[in-house]
């Protein structure tokens, strides 16, 4: 496919043929990931936060959350729940909670690379590279780092005067700690228009990714962003499957906030170009307190019920399943030097194609 041009890319976000834009996304993920859906248990350890992001109900301004912070016997706990239901993956997230120092989360790390052979991921915010560095050799292997947009003055606005250039400076960080690195933004955050949208997206497949995430907002009657209206979910599929154009070796999860808008959104976003889904292993008593955004881990069922569910509906769609820890296939091209063109086509643009 050759590479997609600025008229191409405003026709396909504005709706101009979605049925193209669908078909050539599912047709890349088809050829990069095959029928595999990557499963990566997600253990949400804290809801503590110090910062005050104005789009999430986890930030501190807001009284209304009943904070909890994992023992870090009960993470390992969850863990090995995760693991011992197959998934290759866990992601250990939080909120930007200094209530654990390094060595207890790399004690965390440590303990459950000794226990289980699954791939571990960070989501643990602006942490310092020291920190990230001493988690890696922990045996850490992937990080996530949303920057949530590219517009720099919203960026700052709606993260309260954090700088979005210290965010892509600790980006660029991480990634050179040898991390497999994601990041990713939230599809129509107010004042953001179609071509915010776009130079998002072109940052994104700037940063060279690992990992892509591509999520609505969603409001969250909590927050000073409460009366703002919803990211729309066309919207934020439409973006998801661009990116799989733009970037056909990254990993791409149907967020879960595709299912906070419709339930059984997320499902549908395997068909447009996504390849991952993450179900929550947070332990059921501080699961619905997890919330950044209204209707996020507010299902009832438990988290075995949630995974024989989660299984059944990907198989349903034709896909399958995968414990793979499921590295991103970029990798293994640019550090292996693979002469296999993940991509299929040599056309993807990146350097390692030209
Ligand atoms: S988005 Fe992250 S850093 Fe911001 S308030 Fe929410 S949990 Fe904290």
């Amino acid at each position: 496919m050759k590479a997609i041009g600025e008229k191409e890319m405003v026709d396909f976000l504005s709706g101009g043929d979605d049925a193209r834009l669908y078909s050539l996304a599912d047709e890349k993920r088809q050829t990069v990931f095959g029928d595999e859906v990557y499963l990566r248990g997600i253990i949400e350890f804290s809801n503590v936060c110090h910062k005050d992001c104005q789009y999430c109900g986890l930030r501190v301004s807001n009284r209304g959350v009943k904070r909890y912070r994992l023992h870090p016997d009960d993470i390992v706990r969850a863990a090995d729940l995760v693991a011992g239901e197959g998934l290759g993956t866990i992601v250990l997230q939080s909120g930007d909670d200094f209530g654990y120092d390094a060595i207890e989360i790399g004690s965390v790390i440590e303990r459950i690379k000794q226990r289980h052979d699954v791939a571990v991921t960070l989501s643990l915010g602006d942490r310092s590279l020291d920190e990230y560095a001493y988690w890696r050799d922990c045996g850490a292997d992937r990080c996530l780092l949303k920057v949530e947009t590219g517009h720099v003055k919203l960026y700052e606005r709606f993260r309260c005067g954090e700088s979005f250039k210290e965010r892509l400076y600790r980006l660029e960080g991480i990634k050179r700690l040898g991390y497999e690195v994601g990041s990713g933004i939230i599809v129509g955050l107010p004042d953001t228009d179609l071509f915010d949208l776009m130079r998002d997206l072109l940052l994104l497949e700037q940063l060279d990714l690992d990992m892509i995430a591509v999520g609505p907002f969603v409001p969250n009657p909590d927050t000073p962003l409460a009366n703002a209206g919803q990211g729309g979910l066309d919207q934020a599929f439409r973006a998801a499957a661009l990116m799989r154009l733009l970037c056909p070796q990254a990993n791409i999860p149907a967020t879960s906030a595709l299912d906070a808008i419709s339930p059984g959104a997320r499902m549908t976003g395997l068909k447009k170009g996504c390849n991952v889904i993450m179900p929550s292993f947070t332990p059921d008593q501080f699961k619905t307190d997890y919330a950044i955004y209204p209707g996020k881990n507010t299902s009832e069922m438990t988290v075995q019920a949630k995974l024989r569910h989660v299984r059944t509906s990907i198989s349903d769609m034709g896909f399958v399943p995968s414990s793979a820890k499921g590295f991103s296939p970029r990798r293994e091209y640019v550090e292996q030097g693979s002469a296999r063109c993940p991509a299929g086509d040599h056309a993807c643009g990146k350097a390692q194609c030209r």
